[in-house]
């Protein structure tokens, strides 16, 4: 038997449509998976205490879907060139495969993984990202990165999805028993259990993607244009921890969704597989933005934002964060993430908004609470709907447009559905009241609202015009 391979997993914790895993088993001489648990310099693509909480269960699930297959899943903690060349070397590998990921350091983080391996006489293949087509692919006329959604998503609908490749049968064993940290030594969970709303909601995992995946083309996905804007209906799939942690190809939700859309269309039924890829491509485009301006994390795509008077409060961020501010789809919103780990896009936007205008608090506040809390915390997704919803990102909400959360509540939540499931002190009211910012009723805790709409829309716009007329890259 020849030297096995080493299959580096990051976020591609799946087995179907993993090009580097496929790439690995054609060698044929056996496969060793290995996931390094990185230092705290390197942890900002991995998110805080929510994304934990699902790796643990993915990395669980992944590690019993290997050994059934008759392969190991090795993990470690540390420095990604010296635990991946150091695993390499005691298995006997000669080559390392892994998928890149897209972040500030990937390059330099690569060509230490790659330079630690060739200084042992081993080789690192990476494959690309799990988009439908990688950010270098999709380039404007003269040659440049896109910054506008409908341009971008014009040209990367031109790209060819190749179809995903099946799950292999059998791994093959590394040969020789490789020792591997525990799934606790990462420490990945909660000291305090209050995960437990989490573990009501979800079932982290390629299994449990696929079940998600098929309910809603089953059925959902029909009403996706009506439905998608409305949190108190389960209109959209609720896929994005599965896809963040690569549990799913993009390349898979792609192809069953046109497969779907086509067999419906015969039928004459379908109308929102396609309004649902297009989603699918904001979150190419989010992933081509973060890859062509990796700064974006940190600094606001239109420079005069730099200068935005933001004021700092953290009484005012932690009212926000706990779902405090006496405005109800807000609050809604904000319990629903701190209980489930994940919020509804269209009160993403109302909070995210409320936050960065009402509130006047920076905008990477709220990103790094959403990083924290959120169980889909993704580095481009949430850093471009926060630069969105702030106005100073590409392709963004003008800033002078101020979402007034009442109305907004009115809107998308008319009989407030939405707002009585995650806001018991306002169960009582009815449908007319339950939006409206007029304080407690009597008898509750609920807050008074932190600001009233109109003086702090004046003050928001105020605000921009101190920056406006400022140069934007
Ligand atoms: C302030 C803010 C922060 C956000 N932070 C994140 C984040 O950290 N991680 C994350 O995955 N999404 C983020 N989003 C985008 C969006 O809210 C979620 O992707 C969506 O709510 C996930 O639910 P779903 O799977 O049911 O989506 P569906 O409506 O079923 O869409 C399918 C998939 O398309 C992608 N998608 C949908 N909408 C968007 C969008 N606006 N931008 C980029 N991709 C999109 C997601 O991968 C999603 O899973 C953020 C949006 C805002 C406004």
């Amino acid at each position: 038997m020849g030297a096995p391979s080493l299959v580096w997993l990051r976020l591609d914790l799946r087995l179907e449509d993993h090009a580097a895993l496929s790439a690995a088993v054609v060698r044929g001489d056996g496969v060793i998976f290995l996931f390094v648990f990185p230092p705290k310099e390197d942890q900002a693509w991995l998110g805080g205490a929510a994304p934990r909480w699902w790796l643990h269960h993915s990395l669980a699930e992944l590690a019993a879907s290997i050994a059934k297959r008759g392969g190991q899943l090795i993990l470690r903690r540390g420095d990604a060139a010296e635990q991946v060349a150091q695993v390499a070397r005691q298995c006997d590998a000669d080559t390392v495969y892994c998928h890149r990921i897209i972040d500030r350091d990937e390059e330099s983080r690569l060509s230490r993984v790659r330079a630690a391996l060739e200084d042992a006489g081993m080789r690192l293949r990476v494959f690309a990202p799990n988009l439908l087509a990688t950010p270098e692919a999709v380039m404007n006329r003269a040659g440049g990165p896109f910054k506008v959604f409908t341009p971008f998503h014009n040209a990367a609908r031109q790209v060819h999805v190749a179809g995903p490749i099946p799950a292999p049968a059998r791994l093959g064993g590394p040969g020789k028993a490789m020792t591997s940290l525990s799934l606790e030594d990462l420490e990945l969970l909660p000291r305090h259990n209050w995960a437990g709303g989490l573990g009501a909601r979800w079932t982290p995992g390629e299994a449990g993607a696929r079940r998600r995946l098929e309910a809603f083309l089953d059925g959902p996905v029909a009403r996706y244009p009506e439905d998608r804007d409305v949190p108190g209906v389960e209109g959209t799939a609720r896929i994005s921890p599965h896809l963040h942690f690569g549990e799913v190809g993009a390349r898979t939700l792609f192809h069953e969704a046109v497969r779907r859309t086509e067999a419906s269309r015969k039928g004459g039924a379908l109308q929102g597989g396609e309004a649902w890829l297009r989603q699918l491509y904001w979150r190419e485009f989010a992933h081509h933005l973060l890859f062509h301006f990796p700064r974006l994390v940190e600094e606001p795509m239109r420079v005069e934002f730099a200068a935005f008077p933001w004021r700092d409060d953290a009484g005012l961020l932690e009212a926000w964060q706990r779902g405090r501010t006496g405005y109800p789809m807000v609050d809604a919103g904000m319990r629903e993430l701190w209980h489930t780990g994940w919020m509804h896009n269209r009160v993403r936007m109302i909070a995210a908004s409320f936050l960065v205008k009402h509130l006047l608090q920076p905008w990477q506040a709220g990103a790094a609470w959403f990083m924290d809390t959120l169980v889909d915390a993704d580095l481009a997704n949430n850093t471009l709907g926060w630069q969105w919803t702030a106005g100073c990102g590409p392709d963004a909400a003008p800033y002078f447009r101020v979402f007034n959360p009442s109305l907004q509540g009115m809107r998308f939540d008319p009989d407030g559905i939405y707002v009585r499931r995650w806001v018991p002190e306002l169960s009582g009211l009815d449908a007319k009241q339950i939006h409206a910012p007029g304080g407690p009723p009597p008898g509750s805790d609920y807050p008074s609202p932190l600001v009233e709409h109109a003086g702090a829309r004046q003050r928001a716009l105020l605000a921009y015009a101190k920056v406006r007329g400022n140069k934007t890259i």
